[in-house]
């Protein structure tokens, strides 16, 4: 007899007929260059840990530190306990990082998107007025949620298109009380770049506020510093959204800019007001990240070396590399049972790279996606590619 939970046991049943359903791989050691992946020693190309930080001495000595002078839990909210002098310390050295005047610390990326936009724009039934968020069409999925959470009409520009966002603003801005401009600055699928400074100038011409969530940019772009500072822009933007779970290697979400901004986010954003606050842990190994990324400029560009490296590799197969910008390197492989089976053979022959298809990328444009890492050396990517090869001649792509 049915029940109310079947409508669950038909989609689970649907998505495994389809082969929809994810099955989630068990890690057995820490994120690195090498990892142990349910039972299995592998070469990993499928972590956001670009500088190899996730598993750093000092960064893991810094949160042990931590624990032993803060404890493990804040036990508040940042607005009622829970601001420890941790807290503030990490908001400071953040700022200077990006250099712009303030930074308010969250629990993470997706939460900054959620905490950042609904103070910015919305929906005031009362005075009968509404915003307008002009967003590019591959904006990530925690940018969508925080714009659909704030209530303002949300405007779909074309990707990476300055013209469109142009376009955009001239049709519907009038109709709206005030707007905002918010893109991704790296796109993680395809690892190209936002045009940064042009959509600034479209955005500062018809003075829209701007935002940019630079989660796969910061310790890569910019020496480092992130999208921002390599289109030296440093100071312009309204909002910056920053990670600390991807180069940084630990946890946590940033969001920066001008004081004023900042002071008035950290008054209005729910997940400030509403979850606790970071743990000591977290917040202790993040500074420790952000300190370790300025003092070692070299980790940087051993990224972009394996990066090119990996990428001319491929290249050299024959195979497709999309039009990446960045370390993130797209195998393109056309169907997605082909990029699947592919993944597949790579695992079995010690390779972890991710198989993606659609709807997370367009039909007919599935592709393994290869994060290289510094924490690779050169005899592991010649291993790797060597592994790609032989998968790519077995499976007839070459
Ligand atoms: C990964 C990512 C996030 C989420 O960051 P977390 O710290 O993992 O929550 C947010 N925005 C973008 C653009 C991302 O790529």
């Amino acid at each position: 007899m049915g029940d109310k939970l079947d409508f669950m046991r038909e989609e689970l049943a649907a998505a495994k007929a389809e082969k929809r359903y994810v099955n989630i791989r068990t890690m057995d050691s820490p994120a690195d260059g090498w990892m142990v992946v349910d039972g299995k020693k592998v070469l990993n190309f499928c972590t956001n840990n670009y500088l190899g930080l996730a598993n750093h001495p000092e960064l893991k000595a810094a949160a042990k530190k931590a624990v032993d002078e803060w404890g493990v839990g804040p036990a508040a909210v940042r607005t009622i306990a829970g601001t420890q002098a941790l807290h503030v310390e990490c908001e400071q050295r953040m700022a200077a990082f990006k250099q712009v005047e303030a930074a308010l610390l969250v629990q993470s990326g997706f939460c900054a998107n959620q905490a950042a936009i609904p103070p910015l724009v919305g929906r005031d039934k009362e005075a009968g007025a509404q915003d307008v968020i002009f967003s590019d069409r591959l904006n990530h999925a925690s940018i969508i949620d925080g714009a659909r959470l704030s209530g303002a009409k949300i405007v779909v520009y074309e990707h990476c298109d300055p013209a469109s966002l142009e376009q955009q603003i001239k049709e519907n801005l009038p109709n709206f009380r005030r707007g905002l401009m918010v893109t991704d600055g790296v796109f993680s699928m395809d690892g190209d770049v936002a045009p940064l400074d042009k959509l600034y100038e479209v955005a500062a011409k018809y003075d829209v506020m701007t935002m940019v969530d630079d989660a796969h940019g910061e310790g890569v772009l910019g020496n480092g510093r992130g999208i921002v500072a390599h289109f030296g822009l440093e100071g312009q933007f309204d909002v910056e959204i920053g990670t600390l779970s991807k180069a940084f290697g630990v946890m946590g979400g940033v969001i920066a800019g001008k004081s004023v901004v900042i002071d008035y986010i950290r008054q209005k954003a729910r997940p400030n007001l509403f979850s606790s606050a970071l743990t000591p842990a977290d917040t202790a190994a993040c500074m420790a990240s952000v300190d370790y990324v300025e003092n070692h400029p070299e980790l940087v560009e051993r990224l972009w070396q394996n990066a090119e490296y990996f990428k001319a590799g491929i290249q050299r197969l024959g195979i497709d590399t999309g039009h990446t910008e960045t370390p993130i390197v797209p195998v393109m492989l056309g169907d997605v049972k082909l990029a699947k089976e592919f993944s597949a053979r790579l695992f079995e022959y010690g390779v972890f790279a991710m198989a993606l298809g659609f709807p997370t990328v367009p039909r007919g444009a599935a592709r393994i996606r290869v994060m290289n890492t510094a924490a690779h050396s050169q005899e592991d990517l010649d291993q790797g590619l060597e592994i790609f090869e032989r998968v790519a001649r077995e499976l007839d792509v070459i």
